[in-house]
């Protein structure tokens, strides 16, 4: 049942109608960039929201707006329950997607066509086994790769994710651009970001305008086809001419794109985060179990969103680990 209270609107009047849950704090992976070494402190597993208690503040979201809804993590396949989630998250009336390191995602892709799930983000950061082990200290780049080719043969739109760093997997843009070529994917550079331990240096971020200079020195210039935003898009989407697949750029660090943020995040444990760097949560698990109704907690965080970047409305204050590390680590916000 929709209902006529604007409680999604913030003091912008900015309207978020994309949900991004995250179902769990647990990792088959370790990327170095998202989890500090020595891991996150977990939460206990009775803090974790259940699939009914995902579904009932899902319901909520979409009672007042919410149209997209993405599942994220940690990993979301490892939880035991998803496929129930998936399910019951399938009866709601909005598109359905989802993040994943695709370890496991040859599990599901019947369970994805049953719910209608088109849209599937990959995080792939190297095309190299090695390189691909350092950067999540585990060995599955083979099964990763091979999920990739299934999931495009399967008829899926598959975007991959790709975290740049400099002098890790620079020497990679323009084989990751040539990957694009036969294959109808997306693969989104994302600017190295900086959250809670992940040892986050200006100097490793590989910026919007870097990656350009280098893909304009690799190819021909009128090759280069800029591809028109979808609306709320983070990144600036381009093509090479005659390629099946497209590139972009998601430049939340240089280029941020709080002017036409439509996102709101749910944490594994209950907890609304109005933007992905902001310092404060409001929880709604612990009223919800409280029988109490969820909506003025709900309306009152969008109301207290900053315009740009949780307050860190310059680079420099990005840069601060004082204000940057007063956020979680990115394992445990979702993405
Ligand atoms: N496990 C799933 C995956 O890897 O796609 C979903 C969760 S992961 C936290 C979601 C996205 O966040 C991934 O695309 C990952 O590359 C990105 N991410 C994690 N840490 C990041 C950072 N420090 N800067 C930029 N992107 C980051
Ligand atoms: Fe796991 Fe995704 Fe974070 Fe890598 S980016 S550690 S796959 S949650």
């Amino acid at each position: 049942m929709k209902t006529n209270q604007n409680i999604l609107q913030d003091n912008f009047g900015r309207q978020h109608s994309y949900l991004r849950i995250s179902l769990t704090e647990l990792c088959n992976l370790r990327c170095t960039y998202c989890m500090p070494e020595e891991g996150v402190k977990l939460e206990p597993r009775s803090h974790i929201m259940n699939f009914d208690e995902i579904y009932t503040i899902a319901k909520t979201f979409v009672d007042h707006g919410v149209t997209k809804i993405r599942l994220t993590g940690g990993e979301p396949l490892i939880r035991k329950d998803v496929q129930i989630i998936l399910k019951k998250l399938a009866t709601l009336p909005v598109e359905l997607a989802i993040s994943t390191n695709a370890v496991t995602v040859d599990r599901f892709i019947e369970v994805f066509k049953t719910c209608g799930i088109q849209n599937i983000n990959v995080s792939l950061d190297s095309l190299n086994a090695e390189k691909f082990k350092e950067i999540t200290r585990r060995h599955d780049f083979d099964k990763v790769y091979q999920n990739i080719q299934l999931l495009i043969k399967e008829g899926f739109n598959v975007k991959l994710n790709a975290v740049l760093i400099k002098g890790f997997n620079d020497n990679e843009i323009i084989d990751f651009i040539k990957f694009t070529k036969a294959l109808p994917i997306s693969v989104r550079f994302i600017e190295f970001m900086p959250f809670d331990g992940n040892k986050w240096d200006k100097a490793k971020m590989m910026s919007y305008a870097e990656v350009m200079t280098l893909v304009n020195s690799a190819f021909d210039k009128a090759s280069i086809l800029r591809i028109e935003d979808a609306p709320n898009d983070t990144s600036k989407n381009y093509k090479i001419e005659g390629y099946k697949g497209s590139f972009a750029i998601i430049s939340s660090v240089t280029n941020p794109f709080c002017d036409s943020c439509n996102r709101i995040r749910l944490t594994a444990n209950g907890r609304l985060k109005n933007c992905l760097f902001s310092a404060t949560e409001s929880d709604l698990l612990t009223p919800l179990r409280d029988g109490k109704d969820i909506t003025p907690i709900i309306s009152k965080a969008m109301q207290s969103k900053f315009k740009i970047r949780g307050g860190m409305d310059t680079l420099e204050k990005l840069e601060s680990p004082e204000l940057h590390s007063k956020n979680r680590s990115m394992i445990s916000i979702g993405g």
